[in-house]
């Protein structure tokens, strides 16, 4: 019995050691991932339903690595977070993003805000304002087209010091969304104290609103909140007529999801943008 705990041990040590490898051998890929142009940036348009017209876009990043395919950002921004590269990683979606906006701008006439995801180590780096600052002055985006998401337990974590934090990020001129609204049970007189635009009600609660009462419940509490705050409410991951039936009915018109566009390469997304919304 001994000798079986032993080898059970062994076993799972050997599997322990082959995952701590593999997982060495990942990070060190996304490393050179950067440099050796990798990654690329998908954009999501969102829509108005009410007003008919696309609202934004927003920069969604992928990992093209000729060994592994296409690797999805759930399975390498957790990496990345832990190892410290999500910093280049953001640093290096936005400056392309702004890029992006611009150029849209300037050979289409399209303007439409662009938003991009800041990680929860990038968010509390000091120096946040200036490198966003930079990717503005680089790519001559004017502040007001950037949108920055942030999630709700990155946000409502330090509330003093995030209030000083957002507040001069808006006194650039971005506008700051909370992203996976209703996950984190943020008190409601935070909500207020914050300097921001918008919610991004979380997709796990817009999923089920059609077969749960309880979700619909949360959903409309959040769009009733939002509201009254005036801020701007955005549900994410609207894949059907019906979900977008309910939302339009509790006040949200402001959608995102796969029932509108999918996260798509800037050149099908610039197509789309310039045929207008016609769903
Ligand atoms: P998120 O910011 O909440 O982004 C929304 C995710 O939902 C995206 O997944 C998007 O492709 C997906 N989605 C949009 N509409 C629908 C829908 O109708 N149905 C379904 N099932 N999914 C939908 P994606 O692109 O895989 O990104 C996952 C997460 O990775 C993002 O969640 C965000 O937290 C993170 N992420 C992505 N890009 C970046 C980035 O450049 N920087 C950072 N820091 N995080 C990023
Ligand atoms: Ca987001
Ligand atoms: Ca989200
Ligand atoms: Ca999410």
């Amino acid at each position: 019995a001994k000798d079986a705990g032993r080898g059970c041990f062994q076993f799972y040590s050997n599997e322990m050691n082959a995952k701590a490898l593999q997982r060495l051998r990942m990070e060190n890929e996304l490393r050179k991932a950067i440099e050796n142009q990798e990654l690329r940036v998908l954009y999501q348009p969102k829509v108005d339903v009410e007003k008919r017209e696309f609202i934004g876009v927003e920069a969604l990043v992928r990992w093209e690595n000729p060994e592994r395919g296409m690797v999805s950002p759930a399975e390498f921004i957790p990496l990345a977070e832990e190892s410290g590269l999500i910093i280049d990683i953001d640093h290096w979606v936005l400056k392309t993003a702004c890029a992006q906006a611009v150029e849209w701008q300037q050979t289409l006439g399209i303007e439409i805000p662009v938003a991009v995801n800041v990680s929860a180590l990038n968010f509390k780096q000091d120096d946040l304002v200036e490198q966003i600052q930079k990717a503005l002055s680089m790519t001559g985006l004017p502040p007001s087209q950037l949108e920055l998401e942030m999630t709700e337990s990155v946000v409502m974590r330090d509330v003093e010091e995030n209030t000083v934090r957002l507040n001069k990020l808006k006194a650039m001129g971005a506008s700051i969304s909370v992203d996976d609204f209703g996950t984190g049970y943020s008190s409601l007189s935070y909500l207020k104290r914050l300097p921001i635009d918008q919610v991004k009600i979380d997709r796990s609660f817009v999923r089920d609103i059609e077969e749960s009462a309880e979700d619909r419940a949360i959903v409309n509490a959040i769009i009733a909140m939002a509201t009254s705050l005036k801020l701007d409410v955005l549900a994410e991951g609207v894949e059907t007529d019906e979900q977008t039936r309910l939302l339009k009915q509790a006040g949200c018109q402001r959608l995102q999801g796969f029932l509108y566009a999918r996260p798509m390469p800037a050149e099908e997304a610039a197509a789309l943008l310039k045929a207008g919304f016609n769903k």
